[in-house]
């Protein structure tokens, strides 16, 4: 207001100045030179003098500057008379400024007082019903809910992780009422030490903002299905646990690592959240300050620069490889005694007979060949037996040879294994069968759940591989479209393309159609009769594999989710629903979700770090292993699998700030 007032008050200054200036064009030249230079010095004093100096030449040439050429001269009288005016334009203009700002101040208190009364209607939880099955707090609104969403269907999302977030990127503002819930902020990746953890973090609530989405650091400690309730408890278990109801939910929690009930598991790290990341690089450091004390004794010293990774899957390779880089690259910068780089060791435990086993053979030889290079001891055909507090057990498989291994640091990263939450879920439904992961459909809908208001996405989550064998009749009669009671390669080519748009997980072993339809002809007729097609459909079955726990797939299932429930929403809203498809399923009464297509998987290949060298395994036996290049196309991954753009910014700064690093080194 007071901002406003001097604008005005400058604006009125500078109209008097104009309006002198186009009035002065109208004097008698004498008068228009005495004019000009008095105008003149007016504007190029400061505002006070302008405004005296303005005044004096309105004293001195009455308002009406347009007839001064004509009655130019003025008398005593009309210079008082003008002064008066002028005085009670003044005073009416003071009057009217006071009674706005009075009537601006009134409506803003006024405001603020309803604003006041909305927030402590809200104010959590102040009159919230108790109920569920614990009869526990039903928390039906949330603190910084708005009216207008009180109406709206429910979307609860459990986790902030890969697959949460993709949801949360690909619905649409304003078509549920969503709350996302986790413990913990964003983490998309972790890492040992290369990159800053702020660059691989965003805040949740920075997401969820762009759709007007609630969250609340929590988590989720049991589900009733039956009256949709999600018993929620605090993240650091301050106070007692509350519900919240959904009408839809997302469970996306993630998962632990498997650890076998090996014994002394306590003694080991685990690299899951970003508070585990800076416990192994405290430790990593603690390490090297003890190693560096005069005192330390050789073999303490040795001990307490060991560190052992138990798993060669990609997480355990890819964290040896960053650990490697870290411990030789990283720790000069620190200025640790040079003797200390040579004592680092790295050694990794497989269980199989290589690491990164479920690459392609070619690559896991690249990766153990680059690995021995640098010094990197990989141990494999050999299973933990038992981990003490500074030395872990193994048996070697091929001769049942027992082994020690002194650590100062051990990695766990073997397998998934079912967190509390879904362990309890698991247990609860008699569908689940599945000892690591809740088992969905194609729909990625919890199976169980018959009404299609629970979904499952990510590393807690697995899709339910179908049984072709369990509909060979349905397909073999659908197929036969000359009903002549077998299938020409058209037809069969008809049948495996439906196959293929119904179980989208089926489509690569149907591909080859001709191949297979050569192969399973076994009577050579040029057709396919029921038993060939039992026996192609029975091998099918067999091979089919499950997805694997990757951010890569719980990225794909979130987008795939987040679409469909846009779709959900709005047929919901219009009354339009979808017609039935060849992925249709057909039952009698099919919901939105029946009609919609299910979730199709595309593998874009697998990644894996190496250290200044990368492996990438796109399948069907296309590989790309190397330094540079398969570095940088990694890198160019994990940037674009960034969630935000700050985060991308930072990541692309910190390895600038690597690159130049080592180039000065
Ligand atoms: C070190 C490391 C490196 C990896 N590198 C790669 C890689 O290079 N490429 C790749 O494809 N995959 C990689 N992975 C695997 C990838 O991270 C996972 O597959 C991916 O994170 C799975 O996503 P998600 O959403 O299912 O679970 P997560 O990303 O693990 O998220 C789970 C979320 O659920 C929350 N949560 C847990 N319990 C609860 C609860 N009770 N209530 C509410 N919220 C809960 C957690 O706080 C977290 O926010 C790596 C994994 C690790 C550990």
């Amino acid at each position: 207001m007071l901002r406003n007032l001097a604008k005005f008050a400058r604006l009125r200054k500078q109209f008097s100045y104009n309006q002198l200036s186009s009035s002065h064009k109208t004097l008698h030249l004498k008068h228009r030179l005495l004019f000009l230079g008095q105008t003149r010095q007016a504007h190029l004093s400061t505002l006070g003098r302008a405004s005296n100096a303005i005044s004096n030449s309105i004293h001195k040439y009455p308002t009406n500057f347009r007839h001064i050429s004509r009655k130019f001269a003025s008398t005593a009288n009309t210079e008082e008379t003008t002064t008066k005016s002028k005085f009670k334009k003044k005073i009416l203009l003071t009057a009217f400024l006071i009674g706005a700002t009075f009537v601006v101040i009134y409506f803003d208190y006024k405001f603020a007082q309803v604003e006041a009364i909305e927030n402590e209607i809200k104010e959590f939880p102040s009159n919230f019903e108790r109920g569920g099955p614990k009869n526990l707090l039903i928390a039906t609104h949330l603190t910084d809910e708005k009216d207008s969403e009180a109406n709206k269907m429910r979307l609860v999302i459990l986790g902030s992780g890969w697959g949460a977030v993709s949801v949360i990127n690909e619905l649409e503002k304003d078509q549920y009422h969503v709350t996302v819930i986790s413990p913990q902020p964003l983490l998309p990746s972790a890492t040992v030490g290369t990159l800053e953890t702020r660059s691989l973090l965003e805040p949740i609530r920075c997401i969820a903002r762009g759709i007007s989405a609630h969250f609340l650091e929590a988590k989720a400690s049991e589900i009733c299905f039956n009256e949709k309730l999600i018993e929620v408890v605090p993240a650091d278990d301050s106070s007692e646990p509350f519900y919240i109801p959904y009408d839809k939910l997302v469970i996306a929690v993630g998962s632990l690592s498997s650890t076998y009930g090996i014994e002394g598991i306590k003694y080991c790290h685990f690299l899951k959240t970003i508070n585990d990341a800076r416990r192994i690089r405290k430790t990593i450091m603690d390490n090297f300050e003890k190693a560096a004390l005069p005192i330390t004794s050789p073999e303490e010293r040795r001990r307490l620069l060991s560190f052992v990774v138990c798993g060669g899957g990609p997480t355990g390779v890819e964290f040896a490889a960053e650990l490697y880089d870290f411990l030789t690259e990283d720790m000069v910068k620190y200025q640790f005694p040079s003797v200390l780089r040579n004592e680092v060791k790295v050694s990794i435990i497989q269980s199989s007979d290589h690491i990164l086993n479920t690459y392609d053979a070619k690559i896991s030889e690249f990766a153990e060949k680059k690995f021995s290079r640098d010094n990197i001891n990989i141990i494999t055909n050999a299973r933990v037996q038992k981990v003490e507090p500074n030395r872990i057990v193994y048996k070697l498989k091929s001769n049942g040879e027992v082994k020690e291994l002194d650590y100062g640091l051990v990695l766990w990263s073997t397998g998934i294994a079912m967190n509390p939450l879904t362990k309890s879920i698991s247990e609860k439904l008699e569908a689940q069968k599945n000892i690591r992961a809740l088992i969905t459909d194609n729909r990625l809908r919890l199976k169980g759940i018959p009404d299609s208001s629970v979904y499952a996405i990510g590393d807690c989550s697995t899709v339910e591989n179908p049984k072709l064998v369990q509909q060979l009749m349905q397909f073999f009669v659908d197929g036969d479209a000359d009903k002549n009671g077998n299938l020409s390669y058209k037809e069969f080519q008809t049948l495996a393309k439906k196959i293929g748009r119904r179980y989208p997980i089926t489509k690569s072993y149907l591909k080859k159609a001709d191949t297979l339809f050569a192969r399973y002809d076994q009577d050579k007729s040029g057709t396919l009769e029921l038993e060939e097609l039992r026996a192609m459909f029975e091998d099918i079955d067999k091979k089919m594999t499950s997805l694997p726990a990757t951010a890569q797939v719980a990225h794909q299932q979130g987008k795939y989710l987040g679409k469909k429930l846009n779709q959900i929403a709005l047929a919901h809203k219009t009354n339009l629903y979808p017609s039935p498809s060849d992925y249709s399923v057909d039952i009698e009464n099919p919901d939105i979700d029946d009609r919609l297509p299910p979730f199709s998987y595309a593998h874009l290949g697998s990644l894996a770090y190496i250290g200044n060298a990368a492996v990438a395994d796109f399948g069907m036996g296309w590989t790309w292993m190397g330094g540079l290049s398969a570095v940088y196309l990694w890198r160019s991954v994990y940037f674009s699998e960034q969630v935000s753009l700050r985060t991308r910014s930072l990541l692309a700064l910190d390895w600038t700030k690597r690159y130049f690093k080592v180039l000065r080194e």
